[in-house]
C-alpha cells in the first residue's frame, strides 16, 4: 500500500530536480519556482515550461500506450493482437501529439512536426520490441498471479522518505513475484549508466518506504525500448542506500541553499541563480526567450570546426 503525505511546501529532492539545479541554476528557477518570478511572470513560464520536443514526445507516447497495455492485461490475459495493438498507438501518437506545442516550432527551427515521420516510427518501433520481447510473455507466466497488486504508472510525485528526508521516485511499474518485487523503468531515449543506475536506487528506497521490503528482494531494472529491446538492473544492498541517502542529504542541501526560506521553499531573488555560459545546453531549454539566447542553438553550429 502506497503510503500518503499531507502537503507541506518544504523542498523534495527528485533526481530531476537536482539534474536541472546543476545544469543550469537559472533555469532551476524557471522551472522550480515559476510564481517568485517577478519579471516575466508565471504564466509565460508555465508556457514555455509545457513545451515539448519530439524526443520528449516519443517517450510520452510510448509511456501512455505501454499503461494502457499493461491495464489490459490486468483486465485479461486474452492474447495482444500485434496489429490492433500498433494501430491503438498510431491513434494515440497522433491525438496526444496534436494536443503539444513543440519547442522546435516555438523556436522557429522548423515550421512544423509531422508525427507520422518524424515520431509515429520511433514509438511503433519502441513498442514493437517491447512486444515482440521476452518480458511479456514473462510478465503473463511469472507475474499475472498477482495482477491485483501491479502498480502502474502510480498517481501523484511519487513522494516517499530517503532517511527521513522528503524525496520524489515516481516509478513506471512495479509488480510483486513470489517474495520480491520488481520495479521498471521505461525509456526511450541513449542508455545513460550513471544517470540510470542513480534512479534505480531511488526506486528502491521508494519500495522500500512504501511497503517495507527488504532491499536485497527489491529488483529494479532499466528497460531501454530503443533501438532494440535491452535491460539493465542492479542489486543493491543496506550498505549501498546508507551511501544513497548520504549523497541526497547533501544534494538537498545544496538546493537549500538557494533558498531564503528553506521550510517554505521560498527561492532567493532571481539573481542569485546564475545563467550557465554553456549554450550547448541553452540550445536544447524551453526559457532561452527568458535569457535572450533564442539563437543558441545556431550559435553552437557556427562553432563547430567542420
Ligand atoms: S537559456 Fe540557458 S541560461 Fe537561460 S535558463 Fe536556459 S540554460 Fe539557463
Amino acid at each position: 500500500m502506497v503510503r500518503k503525505f499531507d502537503y507541506t511546501p518544504l523542498l523534495g529532492w527528485s533526481i530531476s530536480r537536482y539534474d536541472t539545479f546543476k545544469l543550469c541554476k537559472r533555469q532551476y528557477y524557471y522551472q522550480y519556482y515559476p510564481k517568485s518570478d517577478t519579471e516575466f511572470g508565471p504564466t509565460k513560464i508555465y508556457t514555455l515550461r509545457d513545451l515539448t520536443s519530439v524526443p520528449l514526445e516519443i517517450g510520452n507516447i510510448a509511456h501512455e500506450v505501454i499503461k494502457t497495455l499493461l491495464k489490459r492485461l490486468q483486465k485479461t490475459a486474452k492474447p495482444i493482437e500485434r496489429d490492433r495493438f500498433l494501430e491503438y498507438a498510431e491513434k494515440k501518437t497522433r491525438d496526444l501529439s496534436r494536443k503539444k506545442v513543440f519547442s522546435e516550432v516555438y523556436y522557429k527551427e522548423t515550421d512544423a512536426i509531422d508525427p507520422e515521420t518524424q515520431i509515429l516510427p520511433r514509438v511503433s518501433a519502441a513498442l514493437s520490441n517491447l512486444i515482440d520481447g521476452p518480458r511479456l510473455p514473462w510478465l503473463m507466466e511469472e507475474a499475472i498471479e498477482k495482477k491485483d497488486e501491479w502498480v502502474i504508472e502510480p498517481e501523484g510525485y511519487g513522494e516517499c522518505r530517503i532517511d527521513g528526508q522528503k524525496a520524489y521516485c515516481k516509478v513506471d511499474f512495479l509488480f510483486p513475484v513470489g517474495e520480491e518485487i520488481h520495479i521498471y523503468d521505461w525509456k526511450t531515449g541513449k542508455r545513460d549508466d550513471i544517470k540510470h543506475s542513480k534512479q534505480l536506487r531511488g526506486y528502491v528506497t521508494w519500495a522500500h518506504f512504501h511497503y517495507g521490503a527488504d532491499y536485497t528482494k527489491i529488483k529494479p531494472t532499466v528497460a531501454y525500448l530503443l533501438p532494440e529491446y535491452d535491460e539493465r538492473s542492479v542489486e543493491l544492498n543496506e550498505f549501498d542506500i546508507e551511501d544513497f541517502a548520504d549523497r541526497i542529504r547533501s544534494e538537498t542541501e545544496e538546493m537549500y541553499e538557494y533558498c531564503d526560506d528553506v521550510a517554505q521553499n521560498r527561492p532567493l531573488p532571481k539573481e542569485h541563480f546564475e545563467m550557465t555560459d554553456n549554450l550547448r545546453i541553452c540550445a536544447f531549454c524551453n526559457y532561452r526567450e527568458l535569457c535572450g539566447r533564442e539563437n543558441a542553438g545556431s550559435s553552437v553550429e557556427e562553432d563547430l570546426p567542420f
